[in-house]
């Protein structure tokens, strides 16, 4: 078996031409084609009701930011085609615990992002995207920041964030509390979703000092929280919360709980206010449910799925068991990843000149949280017909080695560079053995001039 490990400079050790290669499989495929009827093009597309592709932009991108360098303004009929790109596989990366540990990369991300950009020893280019739970900035700065620490170029079109799908329910509410991230990072990504009046807990608690006995804002934090009690408002109880939506890990646990509690208990949201059924409280979104995450610390530490079930659980106890239903978005939510589907496709055409290309055959996922990064894929391969979906699982994050997944990969591997060698391997020895196959159709039918020639030197390794 050789090894797809690069090598600098990586494409000395490519053993065929890549446009040879893509040439031969091209000729060869469209000659298989004629010999073959029974194409799958009447599948359905996937649909996912209430996501749109616009979601994955924020709304100063969508309307006035130009193009981003590595995102050319392509059109349908201006399609920038890349020879070398792998038209019909392709990967979506987790972040924090693949890429990513307590701020700094994973020595072998660095390494997995030259070889998806070339630096293997076919020459191929395969496209990519991202698709993290984590959140609480602007998706463009959330990539800005990926760019410096991955030293490539990401663009918000090929990223989706924990709280990125929040952007549709930004018309159907009114006043929303937004909690969780740092300072007003997350009211100001809240506004730039649409949403019109954003209120977070240190609105309330600047308002009422009492909600929370043992939290004190800072100066800063008075300064930069909103005066609820000013223009017709004369007290909190005027106020109606429409909707709770967590976009990020909260920065103080006890008065954020307090605060999500009270108005799950109000009536009907109403400030200030206690339910006497407790059945009258507003929806309560979180931007994921993940319990634990991979950060510096050499253990995982607590996720806002801890918070989430915390808030349920108090809920019950302090209600006389009522069921408080929450809901979250993220991964394994199956509509994440069918919008991650639509990105990807959005991607591949504007970025890679895959304009006309049916969907990937097999999508790559590389994730370290059984619970939502392999749950969620394999959720995705069992309901999705155009794809395949596969899971692979690294041991630098939240899996821990030795253990056994509460949800089984299709592959475990060490790290992420691994996984993505894994995958082009496993690409490059199905390709193999479909010019086999098409090389003896073609002989068969006296068409020995279109056999292709070159050799590869890899196992299969699925
Ligand atoms: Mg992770």
């Amino acid at each position: 078996m050789s090894s797809l490990a690069p090598s600098r400079p990586g494409l000395q050790r490519r053993q065929i031409s890549s446009s040879s290669f893509a040439d031969a499989f091209e000729s060869a495929r469209s000659n298989l084609a004629k010999f073959d009827h029974n194409s799958d093009d009447d599948d359905d597309d996937i649909v996912s009701p209430g996501l749109s592709l616009a979601d994955s932009l924020t709304e100063e991108e969508s309307a006035d930011t130009p193009p981003s360098p590595i995102t050319p303004a392509t059109h349908p009929g201006t399609p920038r085609l890349d020879p070398d790109v792998a038209d019909d596989f392709a990967f979506a990366f987790d972040i924090d615990g693949v890429l990513i540990r307590g701020g700094q990369p994973i020595p072998e991300a660095i390494e997995a992002m030259k070889v998806l950009n070339g630096e293997n020893e076919f020459g191929i280019s395969v496209p990519y995207i991202f698709l993290t739970n984590g959140g609480g900035k602007f998706e463009t700065e959330r990539c800005r920041d990926l760019s410096r620490q991955l030293e490539i170029e990401v663009s918000p079109g090929q990223f989706i964030c924990g709280h990125t799908p929040m952007k549709q329910y930004a018309s159907h509410y009114n006043n929303v509390l937004v909690v969780g991230g740092e300072g007003e990072k997350c009211r100001n990504v809240a506004e730039s979703y649409g949403f019109r009046n954003v209120i977070t807990p240190g609105d309330i608690l600047k308002a009422n000092a009492a909600t929370a006995p043992f939290r004190k804002l800072t100066d800063s934090e008075l300064n930069s929280s909103r005066d609820l009690l000013e223009g017709g408002t004369k007290k909190l109880s005027d106020i109606v919360i429409d909707a709770v939506f967590v976009f990020a890990d909260s920065r103080d646990w006890a008065s954020d709980l307090q605060i999500i509690l009270d108005i799950a208990q109000s009536k009907g949201g109403r400030l200030e206010t206690r339910s006497e059924t407790f059945e009258e409280g507003p929806p309560i979104y979180f931007s994921h449910s993940d319990v634990l995450w991979s950060a510096a610390h050499e253990h995982v530490r607590l996720g806002m799925g801890a918070l989430r079930r915390i808030v349920e659980t108090v809920f019950a106890e302090t209600s006389g068991g009522k069921q408080l239903k929450t809901h979250a978005f993220g991964k394994p939510q199956l509509s994440t990843f069918q919008f991650a589907t639509r990105l990807l496709q959005q991607w591949r055409a504007e970025h890679h000149g895959l304009v006309e290309s049916a969907p990937p055959r097999t999508v790559y996922f590389v994730g370290d949280t059984p619970e939502s990064d392999i749950c969620g894929t394999n959720l995705m391969d069992e309901k999705t017909r155009d794809s395949e979906w596969y899971s692979i699982l690294v041991k630098t994050g939240v899996y821990q080695e030795g253990t056994v997944p509460k949800h089984m990969p299709r592959k475990l591997v060490g790290n992420v560079l691994d996984a993505v060698n894994h995958g082009i391997q496993r690409e490059m020895a199905r390709r193999s053995r479909a010019l086999d196959t098409t090389s003896a159709g073609a002989l068969s039918h006296g068409l020995s001039h279109l056999t292709p020639n070159f050799d590869l030197d890899i196992d299969d390794q699925s």
